[in-house]
């Protein structure tokens, strides 16, 4: 499965797709609505079955309208939040056993602003070209096609970003990833920091971009902005778009910077090692900095790109410890504190850099990533 990305051209008509995204939004507030009432008179939930015979029976009643919407579009809708209910209950379930300890919260109603897509999975639309057709709207929408896409077609979403730019994803099936790269018979090991961003077991130490450290005053000063106009007055509109797209902006480029990096590692590695992290308990901990950072983010990207050159990542459980054993012998340094950057190890003597220690560690423990 491969996704591509087009942006659709600006046109007076994409207001269309916006109304059909709202349409569908008040189709969800309504349903989920429906499932509450029925909580509170029969202490249960709606199956999805009866859900969509009531569907049926409202078109014919108070939601006329929503015959103009296509049927497929409204089921998904209905199927997603039977979807959410079933993962709730499931969860009940495995906490109760103790499989689990993370807890998934019950279906809520998104906000209008939240609701941002529409996805086509079989029918309803059709490509041509750089055109793409609605059929419910009945109307045509240019995008520019920057690129080809190849494998069949399996799902298509369109989606409203912030900025008030619209997004066309393509998903293709079949996809052939044939880009492998030369083995080199390296591998590495990877430390990730808040002050350098990676560290590598042979070393090499690549130091963090910080775009958001530099846009930082772009924002504030968007920020300055946004607060001196009337709330919700036109020029209260323009400054929050702006401020949107300075931090549209930082997003982009860091993605950017993300996947040379990612490459460059790929190019020079077989087998990279990283450490499965534990992103929420990070951001409670160091605040701004890790999500400056976006570990996560580079994790997926090294992942996606391992795959399509052909390359493999391990990765080492996150409860192994990686920064207090010596990667030489084993022996575990208690007095090791967050300052110490250097330590001798008072067993085998070996000279560690801290980074580079937790490196190598991770590299020993990593196992294929599934
Ligand atoms: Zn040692």
């Amino acid at each position: 499965m491969k996704t591509y990305k087009y942006e659709l051209s600006h046109q007076s008509n994409l207001i269309q797709i916006g109304n059909l995204i709202d349409d569908l939004h008040s189709v969800h507030v309504h349903l989920l609505r429906l499932q509450r009432r029925y909580y509170r008179i029969y202490s249960k939930y709606a199956s999805l079955s009866r859900i969509l015979k009531h569907i049926t029976k409202l078109k014919q009643r108070t939601k006329t309208h929503w015959y103009q919407l296509p049927s497929q579009m409204i089921q998904n809708v209905a199927i997603r939040i039977d979807l959410g209910y079933q993962r709730f209950f499931d969860n009940i379930e495995d906490r109760q056993i103790g499989k689990t300890n993370r807890k998934v919260g019950k279906p809520k109603i998104k906000p209008n602003h939240k609701y941002k897509s529409v996805t086509f999975t079989q029918a309803g639309y059709k490509i041509g070209g750089n055109r793409l057709t609605i059929n419910c709207l009945k109307k045509s929408f240019t995008f520019w096609k920057h690129r080809e896409w190849t494998g069949t077609i399996k799902q298509v979403t369109i989606k409203r970003e912030n900025v008030g730019d619209y997004y066309l994803y393509i998903v293709c099936e079949d996809y052939d990833p044939s880009e492998k790269l030369p083995l080199t018979g390296n591998e590495a090991g990877v430390d990730f920091g808040s002050k350098t961003f990676l560290t590598l077991s042979d070393g090499t130490k690549i130091a963090s971009p910080e775009f958001y450290k530099q846009g930082l005053k772009a924002i504030r000063s968007a920020n300055k902005a946004l607060s001196r106009k009337q709330y919700l007055s036109n020029g209260w509109f323009r400054a929050k778009r702006h401020l949107v797209g300075v931090h549209k902006k930082i997003a982009d480029s860091r993605r950017d910077w993300f996947f040379k990096l990612a490459l460059r590692l790929v190019r020079k590695y077989d087998r990279i090692a990283i450490e499965t992290l534990n992103l929420e308990g990070m951001k409670k901990l160091w605040g701004r900095k890790i999500s400056d950072i976006a570990f996560g983010e580079f994790s997926l990207i090294l992942q996606w790109t391992c795959v399509k050159y052909g390359k493999t990542l391990l990765k080492a459980g996150s409860w192994v410890a990686t920064t207090k054993p010596c990667s030489g012998c084993g022996y575990r340094n208690e007095t090791l504190s967050l300052s110490d950057r250097q330590w001798i190890c008072p067993e085998c003597g070996s000279d560690h850099d801290r980074d580079v220690n937790a490196a190598i560690n991770i590299l020993q423990a990593g196992v294929p990533a599934s």
